[in-house]
């Protein structure tokens, strides 16, 4: 994988000038793989230098700092610490040049609605970062083109698209109202209605908005007609409602893909939607989104979205300064469960997510934390339609702390509180015949930015058991060009003072030790 070649020349407007420049601090080297093995105890020295300016605050602060910033209406708590000092330290972020939640103008300069910018005062949005900066203006031209976007996760990719939905959308009779003039499709039903609650909020000021959710549904709860402007849902279901007359697409003029290169790639997904497509009027505009696209996905996402401006970034750049990458070393498969539960503490701190490669695993580990008394929710594939809503709200809302899933909500979940990402199992490929096991970079990338939203820090643990997942993490670190930092596991004081050292302060990048 570290072979692969950065995305295409863009066709237009993409260009070298209009590529992401480089966060500042993305270009240290990897370690040398030759020194670390799995089996080597050595004490790392470079874990436990932590250095924090406020490292003399109480940890306990953290509880209070990581509390979700999200307005209330999308299901966030608002922010409980000082204002003053989250956008003090995000407005320096956003100051600067290097960073991408930077931009040089503002909102109001971008040419939106005065309704539309309503609706951002009131989600606290106080300026454009990089990507909303750059799409916005290639999105909102006309006539309309195409759009290929790229940038790291947690930038604010979907205020991007939802700007120029916002913005396209003719809600000047009530016919048009209730018409389906833009569709966004997702991977996960969690994901979409996500969209849908973003929608809703920076719209709200817009007279007449209605958006419709198109996800798996009992029976008795599905509509006749589809009538609203927006909808937002899973690629079978979609087609499904096309077929049966309950959406009609004819007047659509915009098709979204966030997490494009996962429903292009996936075997199912990938079909659905160029399906899809098919039954979409020919000159819709496509807008593509997510934080990855490897070279054989961008290649057929070209012919998806043709003619498309594109905005696009290395792999190397990929990695979001603000997430402090870290492993543990565990004697086995099993030991792996005794070191979460004795991490079980630190993850309550904020909120905490674990994937795991199989929903049994999940549901084995749900059952144990239990009867030993945790508090731990689940959400896997295996589970349905509104049973997940309830599950993944209670997450939302903060009443469940600790989630445990797989990969159907390794993409695209916005719960700003998550302050720590624990890789139970290291994500995985699987290619048959492969000489050895290839670590799925992707995945990872999009599972670790499930923390560390928009400027705000958080941590990611690997769990590593045996050699062979030891070679894959370094094949994550190889190809991202970044650090993955060993934690010494003899010393759990140790581990819970970096841990908590780095989690304490939202949006502040200022406490990690360059490395
Ligand atoms: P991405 O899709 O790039 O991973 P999201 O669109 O989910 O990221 O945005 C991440 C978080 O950043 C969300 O909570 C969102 O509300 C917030 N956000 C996005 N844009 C801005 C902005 N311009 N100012 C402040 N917060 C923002
Ligand atoms: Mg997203």
């Amino acid at each position: 994988m570290a072979s692969e070649q950065p995305a295409e020349t863009p066709k237009t407007g993409g260009s070298l000038e209009d590529r992401i420049t480089k966060p500042s601090g993305m270009n240290a080297t990897a370690q040398d793989n030759s020194k670390q093995s799995w089996a080597d105890e050595v004490s790392s020295a470079e874990t436990t230098n932590a250095n924090n300016a406020d490292a003399e605050k109480p940890a306990e602060d953290a509880a209070i700092s990581q509390t979700d910033g999200a307005p209330s209406a999308l299901g966030g708590t608002n922010l409980h610490e000082p204002e003053y000092t989250v956008q003090v330290k995000l407005s320096d972020l956003q100051a600067d040049p290097n960073n991408p939640l930077y931009s040089a103008k503002t909102f109001e300069e971008l040419g939106l609605d005065p309704k539309i910018l309503q609706g951002l005062l009131m989600m606290n949005f106080r300026k454009p970062s990089k990507i909303q900066e750059r799409a916005l203006p290639l999105l909102l031209a006309n006539p309309p083109t195409n759009l290929i976007g790229q940038s790291q996760s947690g930038t604010g990719k979907t205020a991007a698209f939802v700007l120029n939905i916002l913005s396209r959308i003719d809600l000047s009779t009530e016919e048009m109202r209730k018409t389906p003039q833009a569709l966004v499709l997702a991977p996960s039903r969690e994901l979409a209605r996500q969209i849908v609650g973003v929608i809703q909020v920076m719209g709200s000021f817009l007279e007449g908005l209605a958006v419709c959710t198109a996800v798996p549904t009992e029976k008795h709860e599905r509509p006749s007609r589809l009538e609203c402007s927006v909808v937002v849902g899973t690629p079978g279901t979609v087609i499904d409602q096309i077929k049966k007359r309950i959406f009609l697409p004819q007047k659509l003029k915009v098709l979204v893909l966030d997490e494009a290169d996962n429903m292009l790639e996936q075997q199912g997904l990938g079909e659905q939607c160029i399906r899809l497509k098919s039954f979409l009027p020919k000159d819709i505009q496509v807008v593509l989104f997510s934080a990855t696209f490897p070279p054989h996905v961008h290649r057929y996402a070209a012919k998806f979205a043709p003619g498309a401006n594109q905005l696009t970034l290395q792999h190397e750049e990929l990695t979001v300064e603000g997430i402090k990458q870290l492993y543990l070393d565990c004697d086995s498969d099993e030991d792996k469960y005794n070191v979460l539960v004795k991490l079980y503490g630190l993850l309550t701190i904020g909120s905490s997510i674990i994937f795991v490669k199989h929903r049994a695993t999940a549901m084995e580990i749900e059952k144990r934390m239990t009867a030993e008394g945790h508090t731990i929710a689940s959400l896997t594939g295996g589970i349905e339609g509104s049973k997940r809503d309830e599950v993944i709200d209670k997450f939302r809302d903060g009443s469940a702390k600790v989630l445990i899933t797989t990969n159907v909500l390794a993409r695209g979940i916005d719960v700003s509180t998550v302050s720590m990402v624990i890789n139970y199992d290291i994500p995985e490929l699987h290619i048959p015949n492969a000489p050895k096991r290839v670590a799925d970079c992707q995945t990872y990338l999009h599972r670790i930015g499930r923390t560390g939203r928009f400027g705000r820090v958080g941590v990611s643990i690997s769990f590593v058991a045996n050699r062979e997942e030891w070679d894959m993490l370094m094949q994550i670190q190889n190809f991202f060009n970044t650090n993955i930092t060993r934690i010494d596991t003899r010393d759990w004081d140790e581990v819970e003072d970096i841990i908590k050292k780095t989690i304490k302060n939202p949006r502040s990048q200022a406490n990690f030790t360059k490395e």
